[in-house]
């Protein structure tokens, strides 16, 4: 057996990225969720070789001062939260500040930022972990991150990318959910350099449902808001006739972050029940508004997963919500026959 010891920082920041990024999609995920954090209207993510190659997210925020350029590549370094307990407020879709530093540990990075009040902005180069170029440069307010070749330096990883357009379909499938779940955001996607999705940032869900799954399904939504104690849930769901073969459609937000979960699936799922035919699935997008204290996002370093403190207490809610909004649409035909 070997002597044990302490890895070096490079290397420990290597591995660690192995948990936040997984695939250009996480690299997507991650810097896309950066824009939105700094208060993006609107966001243009392009990828080449289904983002192998090439991924550029670029938006209209906040930027990044000058002097913290440096700093937001460091590991858990982040502006969102500086102690545990900030944890049960936090509204932001990071707070773990390691997406930066992980992507560059594993890509050739370069970012262009600035913030309103600079006269110039900043450019970095970093590869592989190493900062190559720090400078003044001209540019826009807000920040454009330019990734390249990502698991250049970790063959072992690289290996395991899908084929381009495997991964391709993984982003859209991401930037479509991005979109339903952010209609205030002007969510721009261009692929090998093909518009493929452009949608309004109108803050309208409907519309958003209409640009990612098009007017059929625009047309088949139905409005649902419901609120009872501490939670709060709005947004589209479809009409039971327009129902679908698996759960790909089932869009759960977070206090605006994608999370999948098996007891919100069950209850909307319940709900449905009697009017859904077998083997198929509602189509939705929910956003539930919730104290960050009564979930616990911290489960998984990519944030998929949730913990909540009650599960029976949300699995009552969502089926009571949609259960409600299904009886409505019923009622109101009637309602308006009897005029
Ligand atoms: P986190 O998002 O968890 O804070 P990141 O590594 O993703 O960690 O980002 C580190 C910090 O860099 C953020 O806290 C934020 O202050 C800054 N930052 C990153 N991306 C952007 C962006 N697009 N616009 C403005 N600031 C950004
Ligand atoms: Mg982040």
């Amino acid at each position: 057996m070997q002597k044990i010891r302490l890895l070096d920082a490079k290397t420990i920041n290597k591995i660690a990225a192995g948990e936040v990024v997984e695939s250009p999609k996480s690299v997507v995920k991650e810097l896309t969720e950066n824009a939105i954090d700094a208060n993006a209207g609107s966001v243009t993510i392009e990828i080449k070789e289904g983002g192998i190659s090439y991924i550029r997210i670029t938006d209209n925020g906040t930027g990044i001062p000058k002097e913290q350029v440096k700093e937001a590549f460091l590991r858990h370094a982040t502006s969102k939260m500086s102690q545990i307990e900030d944890l049960e407020h936090i509204f932001t879709l990071g707070f773990r500040g390691e997406a930066l530093a992980s992507i560059a540990a594993v890509a050739q990075v370069e970012m262009l930022t600035k913030t309103r009040d600079e006269e110039t902005g900043t450019r970095i180069v970093i590869h592989a972990g190493e900062i190559q170029e720090l400078e003044d440069a001209a540019c826009r307010e807000g920040t454009s991150i330019t990734v390249r070749n990502l698991f250049y330096n970790v063959p072992a990883r690289r290996k395991f990318l899908k084929k381009p357009a495997t991964e391709s379909g993984y982003v859209s499938d991401l930037v479509n959910k991005i979109a339903l779940g952010h209609p205030e955001v002007a969510i721009h996607y261009i692929n090998n350099g093909n518009t493929v999705l452009h949608t309004a940032g109108n803050n309208d869900p409907k519309t958003a449902v209409f640009y990612v799954y098009g007017k059929d399904a625009a047309n088949s939504m139905l409005p649902i808001s419901y609120r009872k104690g501490e939670y709060a849930v709005s947004g589209l769901i479809g009409k039971p006739e327009f129902c679908r073969a698996n759960r790909n459609y089932e869009n759960l937000f977070i206090n605006g972050r994608f999370i999948k979960n098996p007891v919100v699936s069950a209850a909307v799922e319940d709900a449905y029940k009697t009017k859904l035919l077998i083997g198929k699935f509602p189509v939705f997008v929910l956003n539930l508004a919730v104290e960050p204290a009564q979930v616990d996002v911290n489960v998984h370093p990519a944030k998929l997963e949730v913990r909540f403190k009650n599960d029976d207490e949300v699995y009552e809610f969502f089926y009571n919500a949609v259960a409600k909004a299904l009886q409505e649409t019923v009622l109101i035909p009637k309602a308006v026959l009897e005029k």
